[in-house]
Parts: structure tokens; sequence; C-alpha cells
């Protein structure tokens, strides 16, 4: 069997680091036709958060030869429960919101998943029937999908749009393997999720605690207040998204935090000391 020469010598194929989390979703058929159509792109890792019903008879029924993608399903709680442990979340939205998030088109998050799955698990998040993703969810991600439909008439099918994500991602598989025949290439170094960085990618779990934790310091600093917010979490969070934290950065980022508490004598101080 021929062999991927992707940017890593990790035995596992990048692919199988990719996950859906598709989020409370109400119709359990749609859950089955995303496992269809995640198989057809030679995908399995389903992750739901708070599906209205499943497993049930309609979701294996729309599944049709994919039921195995659905045995294995995860059901979690809470999309932190899903995307935690991830070095990359994309969100998808058929539409902007308020705060603008770098959007992508799904051939470039195919190359963003690509990137990034060789160091740690990749979550591709899908919303809601209804209403899609809240804002708060999608202040999570590091980029935003847009498949680019028309503007009149811009929601797909949630299974719909699963497929076509997956699609662009087989795409850059296949094409990654046919590249693969010339030997493999020296490729530039330009953010944290290339080989070759000194350091690996921070989670999801300990960005989001270093954003807690610049949030208490900036309330005891009386920079902000919660109860007047002006989006200034939301700007920052956007700032350090875009940065890709790796671990290192993160550590010292929570000391500094840590100092200036025990500097201004809050009571928080160095309680949020990270380990290493
Ligand atoms: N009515 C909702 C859309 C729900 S469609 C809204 O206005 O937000 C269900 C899900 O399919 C979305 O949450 C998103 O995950 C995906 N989706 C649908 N159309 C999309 C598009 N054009 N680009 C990216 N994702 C899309």
């Amino acid at each position: 069997m021929r062999k991927a020469a992707l940017p890593s010598e990790s035995t596992i194929t990048p692919l199988e680091n990719v996950r859906i989390v598709l989020v409370e979703t109400s119709h359990s058929g749609n859950i089955g036709a995303v496992a269809r159509a995640m198989k057809n792109m030679g995908m399995n890792n389903l992750y739901l958060v708070q599906p209205a019903s499943f497993p049930d008879e309609a979701s294996y029924a729309r599944a049709a030869g994919a039921a195995d993608v659905l045995d294995r399903a995860r059901v979690v709680e809470s999309l932190s429960d899903a995307i935690d442990d991830c070095v990359l979340v994309l969100g998808t939205s058929a539409r902007g919101r308020k705060v603008p998030w770098p959007v992508i088109p799904p051939p470039r998050a195919a190359e963003e998943t690509f990137h990034h799955a060789v160091q740690g698990p990749v979550a591709l998040v899908f919303g809601r029937e209804n209403h899609g993703l809240s804002n708060d969810e999608l202040q999570r991600c590091h980029f935003h999908i847009h498949i680019p439909s028309n503007q009149e008439y811009s929601s797909l099918n949630l299974a719909m749009a699963v497929q076509v994500v997956c699609y662009e991602l087989r795409m850059f598989y296949l094409r990654q393997l046919e590249e693969g025949e010339s030997g493999p290439q020296l490729l530039p170094m330009t953010r944290p999720s290339d080989q070759g960085w000194d350091q690996p990618l921070a989670q999801v779990a300990d960005v989001e605690g270093f954003f807690q934790h610049l949030e208490e310091v900036l309330v005891d600093i009386e920079f902000h207040r919660r109860d007047r917010p002006r989006q200034l979490m939301t700007r920052l969070r956007r700032l350090f998204q875009r940065a890709q934290l790796d671990q290192m950065e993160i550590n010292i980022l929570r000391g500094i935090l840590t100092s200036v508490q025990k500097s201004a004598g809050s009571a928080g101080g160095g309680s949020r000391t990270p380990e290493s």
C-alpha cells in the first residue's frame, strides 16, 4: 500500500486525528446522514454534544452502511468535553457575526486541519439546524469555515455542510498521497503548527484556563468590568486565538498573570500557577 508523505513521521494518519462535532442536533436523521457523509470521505470520529435523540431508529436508517460510525460516536455533555484536548478548532457558520473572526473557505480549512492534525486532535464543529452555533461557541474557535453559498439562501442542510467540508479534507488528503510519490518536501516554517517549531501547540483546555486567568487579572487591576464587558474579552480572545499559542507561551503568560496578581495583592495570586 502507498504511504502518505505528510509533514510528520507520525504513524497515525492525520485524518484519524480529525473529529466532526455536532452541537445539539435536533433531527436524529441528520446525525445518520452525517455519519454516511463522513464514512464516504474516509472519516469516522463523530462527537455529539447533547443530541435531542440518539441513538435511535431514524439515525441508523439514514446512516445506511455507516452504522459503525454511529456505534463509535461519543455523546458528550458540553462543547468543552468535545474539544478540550484539541490543538485546533474550526467552527462552521452560514452567516457573519458581530465581531468578525478569521473566515476561511473549505479548501483552506482542509489545509489548516492537516497542518495541525499531525500535532494533535482537530475539531470541526457544526451547529444546530435551526440557529447554528452561538456567538460564544464560535468564539471558542480559531477559524470559521464558510461555504460560499448563495448569499440570499446561504444555509445548507447540516449533513450537506458536513459533506462539503469532508470532501475538501479528502481532496487534500488525496493530493498529499500523490505528491508523496515525488518524495518528501522541505516546507517553509511560518507558524506554530509547522514541523520544526520548538514547542508543541497548546490544547484548548489550557488556552481556556489562560483566558479565565486573564479575565480575573483584568478585573483585579480594574481594567475590566464584568458588568460592562464592551467586547473586551472577545477581542482579546480573537487576538490570542490568531497567534495559536504553544504550551511554553501559555506557561509564560500564566506566570506573568500570577506575578501581576501578587504585585497587585489580589487574593487569586499564585492560585493558578501552571504546573510546569
Ligand atoms: N439557520 C442557521 C443555520 C443552520 S444550518 C443559521 O442561520 O445559523 C446547520 C449547520 O450547518 C450550521 O450551524 C453550520 O454548521 C452548517 N452550515 C450550513 N450552511 C453553511 C455554510 N454556508 N457554511 C458553513 N457551514 C454551514
